[in-house]
C-alpha cells in the first residue's frame, strides 16, 4: 500500500486532500502521533483549507483511539497553536496545516512539548509505528476525551505585545495592510495591531479555502496586490502572510517587496545592537547580508541546514535567541522560537518607532547585493555523486558542505549550490555586489557542475 517508509518532509507531512491524504490515512496517523505520545493532552487545531475540519476531525479520532485527550483549539495560526502548547502546558500539537501549498494540498505538522516540530528522529519513530502496524488502539474505557480551547488568540496577541515598546508604536497611528492570503493571517495580526494603535486596511481577509486573491506562498510575484494598496492608501507598512502565517513578507510605504533575509537583517542588526556577542542562526541560503550585520555588530552566526525546524532545533540546542529564513521565517526566541509572522510584524514596527524611521529608510542602510539564480537538471541519482566531486573542486575555496555547497568569496560575492528536495535539478544561487558578477559566478559554477555530471 506504500511505496516508502517516509510520511513526514521539511515541514510535517503534506499531500493532495482525498488522494494522497484521505481521511482513513489521516485517522491512522493521527493514531500513530497518539502512540508515540502515549498519553496526555495534545492541542489540535487547522488552517482555513476546506478540508481543515474533515482531517481534523480524522486526526482527532485517531489521538482519543490511542488514548490521548484533545485540547480541540479550531481555526487559528500555526504560531498561535505552538504559543499555546507552552501557555496551556499541552504534551504538544498537531496542526492541520499545508502552510504555503496550493489549495488542493492539506498536511499535518507536528509540534513537542516545548511548541517546536519534531525533530527528524522523533518523526522516524512515529513513521516506524505507521508502517510497522505498531499503532495502540486504548481499551474502550481508557479513549481519550476531547474539550475546546478557546481564546488562544486573545493569549497570543497579549503575549507579543510583552515584547515591544507598545506607548511608542501607539504614538505613531501607523497604517498597516495586511495581505491574509484568504487565510488564518487575518484572525490574530488584524487585531494585534489595532490594539498597537495602528490603523488596519486588510485584503484577502475573508476566510477561503479556495485561496481566490493569490497563491498562499509569500513570494513577490504574488503580493501585486499588497504593493498598489500599500501605495494607494498611503500605508506605512504592509505585510503577506503563507497559509498558516508563520512566515511574514513586508512592504515598505512605497509598494516596495522585500525579501525575507532583508526584514530579518534588520531585526538582527537591532537585536545585536542589545545583545551583543549573542548567536543568529539561519539556514546557509540565507544572504551574506546576515553575515555582515553579525560581523559589524559582533554576533556570532551559526549556519543550519535549509528548514525551519531544523532552524529551531538547533537555537533550542544552542539556547540562541534569535533566527530567521531569506522565505520571511523569523524566530524570536524571547516569544518562541519558531517562524511567527505575527512577531515578526510587531518587531518591524517597534523597529520603525524606535528609530522614526520608515521601512525603505532602514532597508536601505544595510549593504546591497545582487542575485541571480539558476538550476542544472541531474537526475537523483547522481546528484550525491556529482556534489561530492564538486566538493573536492572546490576544496581549496574552503566550501561550508552543511547543505549543498556554500563559497564565499574575498570581493563579497558567495554562491550556492544544492540538490533540489523535490525536483532532479541543482539550483545555484549568487550573489555579489554586481548584478555582472553574480551572473558570472552562476555560469562558472554551472559549467563546473556538468563537467561533475559528465566524468
Ligand atoms: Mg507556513
Amino acid at each position: 500500500m506504500f511505496t516508502s517508509r517516509r510520511l513526514f518532509g521539511t515541514n510535517g507531512i503534506r499531500g493532495i486532500v482525498n488522494r494522497e491524504l484521505t481521511c482513513e490515512k489521516t485517522a491512522k496517523i493521527g493514531c500513530a502521533i497518539g502512540t508515540y505520545f502515549k498519553k496526555g493532552s495534545l492541542i489540535v487545531g487547522y488552517d482555513a483549507r476546506t478540508s481543515g475540519p474533515m482531517l481534523t476531525d480524522a486526526v482527532t479520532s485517531g489521538l482519543i483511539a490511542a488514548g490521548c485527550n484533545v485540547l480541540h483549539a479550531g481555526m487559528a495560526p500555526t504560531p498561535t497553536l505552538q504559543y499555546a502548547v507552552k501557555k496551556h502546558q499541552a504534551d504538544g500539537a498537531v496542526i492541520v496545516t499545508a502552510s504555503h501549498n496550493p489549495p488542493e494540498y492539506n498536511g499535518i505538522k507536528v509540534v513537542w512539548n516545548d511548541g517546536i516540530e519534531l525533530s527528524r528522529e522523533q518523526e522516524i519513530e512515529i513513521e516506524n509505528i505507521f508502517f510497522d502496524e505498531k499503532t495502540r488502539y486504548a481499551d474502550w474505557d481508557k479513549i481519550g476525551s476531547v474539550r475546546s480551547l478557546p481564546s488562544i488568540i486573545d493569549e497570543y496577541v497579549d503575549a507579543i505585545k510583552q515584547h515591544v515598546d507598545t506607548a511608542k508604536i501607539a504614538v505613531k497611528h501607523y497604517h498597516v495592510v495586511v495581505d491574509a492570503a484568504n487565510s488564518v493571517g487575518s484572525l490574530a495580526t488584524p487585531r494585534l495591531l489595532r490594539e498597537l494603535g495602528c490603523k488596519v486596511t486588510t485584503i484577502n481577509a475573508n476566510i477561503d479555502g479556495t485561496f481566490p486573491g493569490r497563491l498562499p506562498e509569500p513570494r513577490p510575484e504574488n503580493l501585486v496586490e499588497l504593493s498598489s494598496v500599500v501605495r494607494a492608501v498611503k500605508a506605512d507598512l504592509g505585510v503577506a502572510f503563507d497559509g498558516d502565517a508563520d512566515r511574514s513578507v513586508f512592504a515598505d510605504e512605497t509598494g516596495e517587496i522585500h525579501w525575507g533575509d532583508k526584514t530579518f537583517a534588520l531585526v538582527a542588526k537591532d537585536f545585536l545592537q542589545t545583545h551583543k556577542g549573542e548567536k543568529i542562526v539561519t539556514p546557509i541560503s540565507s544572504s551574506t547580508l546576515i553575515k555582515d550585520v553579525a560581523d559589524a555588530f559582533h554576533g556570532e552566526l551559526v549556519w543550519t541546514r535549509v528548514g525551519s525546524v531544523t532552524v529551531s532545533q538547533t537555537m533550542k540546542k544552542l539556547k540562541a535567541k534569535l533566527g530567521g529564513e531569506e522565505n520571511g521565517g523569523i524566530f524570536y526566541g524571547a516569544h518562541q522560537p519558531v517562524r511567527d509572522g505575527a512577531m515578526a510584524t510587531a518587531l518591524i514596527l517597534n523597529l520603525m518607532a524606535k528609530t522614526g524611521k520608515k521601512l525603505s529608510t532602514l532597508l536601505s542602510e544595510l549593504p546591497k547585493y545582487y542575485i541571480e539564480k539558476g538550476k542544472v537538471p541531474c537526475p537523483e541519482s547522481l546528484k550525491e555523486k556529482a556534489l561530492k566531486r564538486l566538493a573536492e573542486d572546490v576544496k581549496h575555496l574552503n566550501p561550508n558542505t552543511i547543505d549543498g555547497i556554500k563559497l564565499w568569496f574575498t570581493d563579497k560575492s558567495a554562491i550556492l549550490i544544492r540538490p533540489s528536495g523535490t525536483e532532479p535539478v541543482f539550483r545555484l544561487y549568487a550573489e555579489a555586489k554586481t548584478s555582472k558578477k553574480a551572473a558570472k559566478l552562476v555560469n562558472e559554477y554551472t559549467s563546473k557542475l556538468k563537467k561533475c555530471l559528465t566524468i
